[in-house]
């Protein structure tokens, strides 16, 4: 299957996603990323056919469709960043451009029929529990509800950009934008250009942009750790042997998956692995940066992993064009169009883009989901801190499943692994219901914190707590964020379902 780009409709040219919302559904899904399209692949593949995907854009893609800036790519290979159940012999590289993987996304809705249960324009904006009906109820923009017996959140946790709350922004006259939100129509050509951050998206635009600014402007609050991105074009052979004898690419993939794995082990700085991987971070960087004052600037004094580790060739030799300024003097006031920073000097530019990331550790928005007795997870989690059962259940919130919910992110491996992990187990969830005649199903608590134990005490001693600031924290302090161990061990625990886990009330 050769992936084009701009499949908006169906192969067969039926319109799409136009049909009303329904009032009440079996299953509803909110968002179609990977995980909220996978989960509706996976439940029209067991006949279960009564669900909506609701979304709030006119496209489908989640992050992918969401985040156009210049440069922006995966840092996991096309092979192992896609479904195991839908494999293309077709990928163009080795790792995937946003485009690409966003054609991939539509492909599959298409492949698999999902279209026509998908309502564009759909923005949930708050769910909450009806105690008198015993259903979940969806209410939309518009004010448009529908009901469901069962929910799951596919929004991910990279949905909701973060901002800095600087003194005077709104006093700038100039262009501003959120990387996830690039503004194509702003013209940055000789431009004077102010970029906040240098996160995994900022190191993939900076070196698209610094050639054709007038003056970048860098702001680097931390820097990261940088390996090379061994980046390719995949060969004709390749593509050839994938496309006729796909048991190639399976173990092409498997292969892939085994050596992200391994990379795994050097999250924990007690290997051997950690420190021969942080020496070879600090080789490239001392291969790349000549001038020993800018390689100060942009040598992490963190343990390497504490941060995610990213992937480039392009940024440091960005960090050399005679016109790129590298600040480590933090952000403190905008002062019409002149950003301040804590060291008192000014920087007079037109434009500024954010690259600060998400609030991924904190991935609800107020006043959104609301539960049984009008339990208000928001506010639960901003006491607690966001945790759930493996990743996907909330005690106090029946029939409800998070995909990618709290501690099931990943610093080493391919996340549409922990999706189809989770999907698969909501299906069991699903079935077991089915099976029993179970109305509500709901995590038992006491289940949920001896899980949630388990997992803290594995985060707290890991490289994630060894001191650095990142996403991965809540404003506690806590690892909201992170699956604290292989892959394979997570779907091993996600493989069977143990139903006592659960109080079943029929
Ligand atoms: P990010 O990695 O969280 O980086 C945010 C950057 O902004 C950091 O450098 C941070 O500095 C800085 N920052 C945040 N608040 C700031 C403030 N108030 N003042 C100054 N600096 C501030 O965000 P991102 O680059 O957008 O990436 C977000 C997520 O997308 C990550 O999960 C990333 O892995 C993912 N992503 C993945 C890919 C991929 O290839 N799979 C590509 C792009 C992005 P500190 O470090 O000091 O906090």
């Amino acid at each position: 299957m050769q992936l084009t780009q701009g499949e908006s409709t169906m192969s067969d040219g039926t319109q799409t996603g136009a049909d009303p919302i329904p009032t009440h559904v079996d299953v509803a899904i909110i968002g179609t990323g990977f995980s909220g399209l996978g989960m509706a692949i996976k439940l029209k593949q067991a006949g279960r056919d009564n669900f909506v995907l609701l979304e709030k854009d006119e496209d489908l893609g989640g992050c992918w469709r969401d985040n156009t800036y210049p440069g922006c790519c995966c840092d996991i290979p096309s092979h192992l960043y896609s479904f195991s159940f839908e494999q293309v012999p077709s990928w163009t590289r080795k790792y995937p451009r946003q485009e690409e993987i966003h054609t991939y996304l539509r492909h599959c809705a298409d492949k698999y029929g999902i279209q026509p249960h998908v309502r564009y324009r759909s923005e949930v904006v708050k769910v909450t529990f009806c105690d008198a009906s015993g259903f979940w109820q969806l209410h939309l923009n518009g004010g448009t509800r529908l009901t469901a017996r069962v929910v799951m959140a596919g929004m991910g946790p990279l949905h909701r950009p973060a901002i800095p709350a600087l003194p005077g922004l709104e006093s700038f006259k100039g262009t501003r934008f959120h990387s996830s939100h690039w503004n194509h129509a702003a013209d940055l050509n000789d431009k004077r250009v102010a970029v906040i951050g240098t996160g995994a998206s900022a190191i993939q635009f900076v070196p698209q942009i610094a050639p054709r600014v007038k003056a970048l402007h860098l702001f680097q609050r931390t820097p990261p750790w940088i390996m090379p991105r061994p980046d390719r074009e995949m060969t004709n052979i390749e593509k050839w042997c994938f496309t006729h004898l796909p048991v190639t690419q399976q173990l092409y993939r498997r292969l892939l998956y085994w050596r992200h794995e391994f990379r795994g082990r050097a999250l924990n700085e007690k290997s051997w692995i950690h420190k021969h991987a942080q020496r070879m971070a600090a080789n490239y960087l001392k291969a790349q940066i000549a001038d020993p004052v800018l390689r100060e600037k942009l040598t992490p004094q963190y343990s390497l992993g504490c941060k995610r580790v990213l992937i480039s060739n392009d940024y440091y030799p960005a960090m050399c064009l005679d016109n790129l300024d590298l600040i480590t003097s933090p952000v403190t006031e905008i002062r019409g169009n002149t950003v301040v920073a804590e060291d008192g000097s000014e920087r007079d530019v037109d434009a500024i883009v954010f690259g600060t990331g998400f609030a991924a550790a904190d991935p609800l928005q107020p006043d959104f989901l609301y539960g049984p007795g009008g339990l208000d997870l928001y506010r639960r989690w901003q006491e607690e801190g966001a945790q759930a059962y493996k990743g996907v259940s909330v005690a106090g919130l029946p029939n409800f499943f998070f995909l990618i919910g709290p501690n099931s992110g990943l610093g080493h491996n391919s996340m549409i692994l922990m999706i189809e992990a989770q999907i698969q187990y909501i299906l069991q969830c699903l079935d077991y219901m089915d099976q029993h005649g179970v109305r509500h199903w709901d995590v038992r608590r006491r289940e949920q914190d001896a899980y949630n134990d388990e997992l803290q005490a594995r985060v707290g001693t890991a490289v994630w707590s060894s001191g650095c600031r990142s996403w991965y924290l809540n404003k506690d302090g806590r690892n909201t964020t992170i699956w604290p161990g292989f892959v394979h061990e997570y779907e091993a625990r996600m493989r069977k379902l143990a139903p006592q886990v659960y109080e079943a009330t029929s």
